[in-house]
């Protein structure tokens, strides 16, 4: 069964056109009108409608030309924005005659629904309009003129950049080939292609109408693009709220395309995602919850604030966040950074009161929500309860953040076996029971994630004073770097996150073997007192965490002494050994 089965079909019938549209949901709830783009139908929807469809009254259409509607007579000609405009309009009046929808589309579902959301004509039609891969061609044709006619080296670069990817819509302004190759060996090897370049699982579509909607669709091209782009509109400006979500690994469509929007939007949102194209059928939990989010936001007046250009609130605004050891120190500054952004954040520590004290403040930070769970993370059994009740609870998680850790010093021969376990245990075990439960899910739910796992420089800088803690944390950064390679292919990110000296609690926590009571209690107090002077704040470190999010880093050194002992172990080893035999003074 595909997932729009049992959804209601209507037909509406406009300009000689027969449209084919789907209902799934109340149709009393809010109408949310999703298009297509090309070469699909509107099955590219099916996941997002079905998640949609407990809260709205989800429509689904496929545009004139493709799946169950009919195709204009003659082609050319019949694929104009304002015949597509009239389908739209035929539309919204028979599903939803009496208050405006919020309207979705995807590639040239976007790129037409931009055209609905900013002439006269639709005014009052459309309440909100979310935007993926598919710019307005007029905002485009502006872009290119500002470049041309005010050129700088950096603008030249995006014009060429943009030109290279848009290679196909030059061959499909060429005559016949692009039908015979759709009718032909393109669309046999087109769900292989999908399948492989854009990890796009391909179960229920493509259709089978695909060779004629790719056929038909190259006059979306033809019909269009140069015309548009050689005299783009003047007044092309958006008569209701806009969320655009930008994918940032589009092969078709630069980020940079939509660098002057704000002119043309004045009530914009904007969202970003690691991912490529098709985020309809890759990223169907998050596409989701950001159209559920603002539409909901739009129906009850909220919209008006001012959009959140913050780079890390574009991409991590709604998303579900855990981290571990998040009632102090670093993990509370990661949490709180998180929260700035907009994120759901699971603040977990072994300290009950510290991870409540840290959500609360990280819901009055600005967190979209935030949780607080005691667990041990080096209790296996209580991390599954806790993996069991987070995923039950707030979901699989997006972005994993492995911070728990406990500092140890002393020399082998003062370490015990007892030392040697409980920094293990947490240190390393903490992590891989993390990644294991956590990571998992991520794997399962097969749409992309991020594990970071906080290491240290004492990662890759031996030191004689260290050898436990040491360990612990090269184990977790090797198990970082495997584990990337294993996820890569499923779009999960894995980082390792290596400090120097930063100021925070663990100089009080932590155990120096081989002394007295007395002895550990002074080595504690002269450690904290060094390290309040070399003063490194956790949240440059949170802030760290979050650009090896965003930018997938593998390996990242925070503190220029971190920064310095990992070029020294790389390209002087002989000196990074020297390094370890000096005994700290402590
Ligand atoms: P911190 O201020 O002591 O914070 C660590 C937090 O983790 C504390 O709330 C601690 O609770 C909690 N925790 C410890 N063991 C746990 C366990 N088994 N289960 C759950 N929570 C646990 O230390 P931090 O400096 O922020 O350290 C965070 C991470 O950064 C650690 O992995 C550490 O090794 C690493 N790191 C720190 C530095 C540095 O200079 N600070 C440098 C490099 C790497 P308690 O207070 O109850 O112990």
């Amino acid at each position: 069964m595909t997932a729009l089965e049992g959804a209601r079909e209507r037909r509406v019938h406009t300009g000689g056109i027969d449209l084919c549209v789907l209902e799934l949901g109340d149709p009393s709830a809010p109408t949310v009108v999703l298009v297509h783009g090309y070469p699909d139908s509107k099955e590219v929807w099916s996941e997002v409608a079905t998640r949609l469809a407990g809260r709205f009254h989800v429509v689904l259409y496929d545009v004139r030309g493709h799946g169950r509607s009919t195709a204009p007579k003659p082609l050319r000609g019949g694929f104009t924005l304002a015949k597509l405009t009239d389908d739209f309009l035929a539309v919204v009046d028979a599903v939803s005659p009496d208050r405006p929808v919020h309207l979705v589309g995807h590639d040239w579902g976007s790129v037409q629904s931009w055209e609905f959301v900013t002439v006269g004509r639709t005014e009052g039609r459309v309440a909100s309009f979310t935007s993926m891969s598919g710019p307005s061609l007029d905002h485009f044709g502006h872009w290119i003129d500002a470049r041309v006619k005010r050129p700088t080296p950096r603008r030249v670069g995006q014009l060429l950049g943009q030109g290279a990817k848009s290679w196909y819509v030059y061959l499909l302004h060429t005559p016949v080939v692009p039908e015979l190759a759709w009718r032909g060996p393109l669309g046999r090897s087109w769900p292989g292609i999908l399948r492989r370049a854009e990890g796009l699982p391909t179960d229920d579509y493509p259709t089978a109408s695909l060779r004629s909607d790719a056929a038909h669709g190259a006059w979306l091209y033809r019909d269009n693009v140069r015309p548009r782009l050689r005299r783009p509109r003047e007044d092309a400006y958006a008569h209701a709220p806009v969320q655009l979500i930008t994918p940032l690994g589009d092969a078709f469509l630069s980020e940079r395309l939509y660098d002057d929007l704000e002119h043309w939007v004045p009530r914009l949102t904007l969202r970003t995602l690691p991912d490529k194209h098709w985020i309809p059928r890759t990223r169907p939990d998050q596409v989701s919850a950001w159209i559920e989010e603002f539409v909901l936001a739009v129906e009850s007046g909220q919209d008006a604030q001012p959009p959140r250009a913050d780079r890390h609130a574009q991409r991590f605004g709604g998303q579900l966040v855990l981290v571990t050891g998040a009632g102090s120190g670093i993990g509370r500054a990661t949490a709180f950074a998180f929260a700035e952004a907009g994120a759901r954040v699971v603040a977990v520590d072994r300290d009950g009161e510290a991870a409540a004290r840290t959500a609360e403040l990280a819901r009055l930070t600005g967190a979209a929500d935030a949780w607080a769970e005691t667990a041990d993370v080096s209790d296996e059994q209580a991390m599954e309860k806790l993996a069991e009740k987070v995923h039950g609870a707030y979901g699989v998680v997006d972005v994993l953040v492995n911070n728990a850790g406990i500092g140890l010093s002393g020399s082998f021969f003062t370490t015990t076996p007892e030392d040697w376990r409980r920094v293990l245990d947490v240190n390393l075990w903490g992590v891989i029971h993390g990644c294991r439960l956590f990571g998992a899910r991520m794997a399962e739910r097969g749409q992309g994630g991020h594990i970071v796992n906080v290491a240290s420089a004492a990662a890759y800088q031996p030191s004689r004073a260290l050898p436990a803690y040491s360990t612990s944390k090269a184990a977790v950064l090797m198990l970082s770097e495997c584990l990337r390679a294993e996820l890569a292919d499923r779009r999960i990110g894995v980082s390792a996150v290596c400090p120097g000296f930063v100021n925070t609690n663990i100089t009080s926590t932590a155990r120096f073997t081989g002394v007295d009571e007395q002895e550990q209690r002074r080595r504690r107090q002269r450690s904290a007192r060094l390290y309040g002077m070399r003063n490194y704040p956790p949240e440059k470190v949170a802030s760290a965490i979050l650009d090896a999010v965003e930018r997938n880093r593998a390996v990242v050194p925070v503190t220029p002494e971190a920064r310095g002992m990992r070029a020294l172990s790389r390209l002087v080893p002989g000196m990074s050994r020297r390094l370890a035999k000096v005994e700290p003074k402590v």
